[in-house]
């Protein structure tokens, strides 16, 4: 199998630390508000990556954390906590807000048939493993103290920006991109433990070998992956925007503190955008959320579908014309599967040497490539040399990892008129007018509905 690799900028053959286990970690959401639907797009990507994973064969270990602390309004480590302000926007404590949200959010996650993480884990439980390896990174000369916390000097960080490459950590330097508060020795230098507001009370505080505070957002994921998975892990995913700062960042932290290598493959996700280069942010405001799409009577399944047309290294542009001909296509899935399974009365043949089986494994082999396995399922079900039952297994099999939902379909109940309609025409048939028959059948087709002749009589169904 080959997966892009962020850090060597190359399509690698993968191969696990242990044989057949793979440790995955996920950067997981901040919970001060609704995820909006490009964070969706990064989770179900992720989703993708771990079924297909599974259906290769191997065992994977999924972490996500959960950001309920220490996620400032400015990754230049300013501003306020995110959690804390939502709570003094909605007169709530900063735990309430925390739980609604994670509540909220795991409710969109299912509904998109995500898979939950092996260990979904949040980060005001941790501040003990976070102050650990604040201490390790204070012992091997990585830290220094300012007036509102503990910072990383990352100029003493030996390949820090090895992710992005160093013309971005140039600019970092020449603080083209961040302002840089008057006590940072470094424009990239990072907070690790910020300090309390000596004059004000935060609700989620700890004491600490350096004074209450609490702990940097960038921190907690290198803690939590290292605590589940190791000092060394397979793969570690999030959004591209995480490849500059977050993830530099827990790359210095985690080997700063271990000396090892952190991560063997690191996987980037696109963005969902929703005009030509227009970004969807929570804090700018110009995002849809999945109830913003359901509201409109779209499944959450076909909003998965819509991402599994793009590959994962590819932007997504979003639109609601884009997101209606998804739903289509994913009805007439659906509905293939359902013909068939009509045909077979539900048998399946399992068929371990069908070509098709073959085409999709490869397709996962080639960087995951979703949209190429998509391919490969309509290439199957429309395949009339292979037997409708080995169809209906392979169809089975790739829902594995597409997770569609291709097997709960409901029938549509007929409208009376169309009902009454279907039966004129079945009278006028048997009366041999054809033309009449006809005329109905064109009637009914304007009306949104198909009527087939088959051998079992004729079929109905919605166009
Ligand atoms: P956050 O809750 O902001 O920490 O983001 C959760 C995940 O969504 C992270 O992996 C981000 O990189 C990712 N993300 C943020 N915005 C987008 C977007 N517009 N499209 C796709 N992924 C995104
Ligand atoms: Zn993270």
């Amino acid at each position: 199998m080959f997966i892009y690799n962020t850090l060597s900028k190359k399509n690698e053959e993968f191969k696990p630390i242990k044989n057949s286990e793979v440790g995955i970690y996920t950067c997981g959401p901040t919970v001060y508000h609704y995820a909006h639907i490009g964070n969706m797009r990064t989770y179900i990507a992720e989703d993708f990556l771990r079924r297909s994973l599974e259906f290769l064969g191997y065992k994977v270990n999924h972490v996500m954390n959960i950001t309920d602390v220490g996620h400032l309004t400015s990754d230049a480590d300013e501003g306020e906590d995110k959690i804390e302000l939502s709570a003094k926007k909605q007169g709530k404590s900063a735990y309430e807000i925390a739980d609604f949200y994670t509540s909220a959010f795991f409710k969109h996650f299912d509904s998109l048939n995500c898979l939950r993480p092996s260990v979904s884990c949040k980060a005001t439980e941790h501040i003990k493993e976070m102050i650990e390896l604040i201490l390790k990174l204070e012992k091997n000369g990585y830290t220094y103290k300012t007036s509102d916390g503990i910072y990383y000097d990352t100029s003493k960080f030996k390949d820090y920006g090895s992710l992005v490459g160093k013309a971005h950590i140039e600019g970092l330097k020449a603080g083209a991109r961040v302002e840089m508060s008057a006590e940072k020795k470094n424009p990239s230098d990072f907070s690790l433990w910020k300090f309390s507001p000596k004059n004000e009370k935060r609700q989620m505080e700890w004491d600490s070998p350096w004074g209450k505070g609490f702990p940097g957002w960038h921190i907690e994921c290198s803690a939590m992956s290292m605590k589940y998975l190791g000092e060394t892990f397979d793969i570690h995913c999030g959004g591209v925007d995480h490849i500059p700062i977050h993830h530099s960042n827990e790359i210095a932290q985690a080997e700063g503190a271990t000396g090892k290598k952190f991560v063997n493959y690191w996987v980037h996700m696109e963005f969902l955008v929703l005009k030509a280069g227009d970004k969807m942010s929570k804090s700018a405001g110009n995002f849809l959320t999945l109830d913003s799409v359901t509201e409109k009577g779209y499944s959450p399944l076909a909003y998965r579908y819509f991402c599994s047309q793009a590959h994962y290294r590819k932007q997504l542009e979003f639109s609601f014309e884009a997101l209606d001909s998804a739903s289509k296509g994913l009805k007439n899935l659906k509905s293939a599967v359902s013909d068939i399974q009509e045909k077979t009365g539900g048998a399946k043949k399992e068929n371990n040497s069908s070509k098709h089986l073959d085409n999709f494994k490869k397709a996962l082999q080639d960087d995951i490539n979703i949209p190429k396995a998509v391919a490969v399922l309509w290439e199957a079900l429309k395949d009339s040399s292979v037997e409708p039952a080995e169809r209906l297994w392979l169809a089975g099999e790739f829902d594995k990892v597409l997770a569609f939902g291709l097997f709960d379909f409901k029938k549509e109940e007929l409208p009376p008129e169309i009902k009454n309609l279907c039966e004129e025409r079945t009278l006028a048939k048997k009366n041999k007018d054809f033309k009449k028959a006809d005329e109905l059948r064109e009637k009914i087709k304007s009306l949104g509905w198909l009527v087939e002749d088959t051998p079992a009589g004729p079929k109905v169904k919605k166009i």
